[in-house]
């Protein structure tokens, strides 16, 4: 998909920064918003936010852009599944969240499915529930 015709600008930053534009990034991007928006902070490279991620791939990328979370800082950590799955702590407020992808339909092909994860609403991509991870 040509990034020209994205219109969603975090997205944009965080496929120029991950050097494609693909599923797990697009992932990425619309975790780390969603969550700050249930934690009720602003999108900010400095945000104090910890970020407990099930996978370490292309979706690592987009929490290091938006949410600042890095592994040099301690704030970017690894408990590896097959899931993709993401809690997510504001250390401030004391919240946290954790949000889980829908399962990929098998039908769908990639394109297909990176439309999907682009275009539908993030309460349709991701369940929410209670970090189990422990920071
Ligand atoms: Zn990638």
């Amino acid at each position: 998909m040509d990034l020209t015709n994205i219109k969603d600008e975090d997205l944009k930053k965080c496929a120029e920064f991950h050097g494609h534009l693909g599923s797990g990034v697009t992932i990425g991007c619309r975790a780390a918003k969603y969550a700050a928006k249930l934690l009720n902070v602003e999108l900010s490279e400095n945000a104090d936010i910890v970020c407990v991620s099930e996978n370490d791939g292309c979706c690592k990328d987009a929490f290091k852009v938006l949410l600042g979370c890095s592994e040099e800082k301690g704030t970017l950590l690894f408990d590896l599944s097959d899931k993709m799955a993401f809690s997510f702590y504001d250390e401030a407020s004391g919240k946290s969240v954790k949000l889980t992808l829908i399962d990929r339909d098998p039908e769908l092909s990639d394109d297909e499915w990176l439309k999907m994860l682009i275009e539908k609403k993030c309460d349709e991509l991701f369940e929410i529930s209670e970090p189990v991870f422990e920071i």
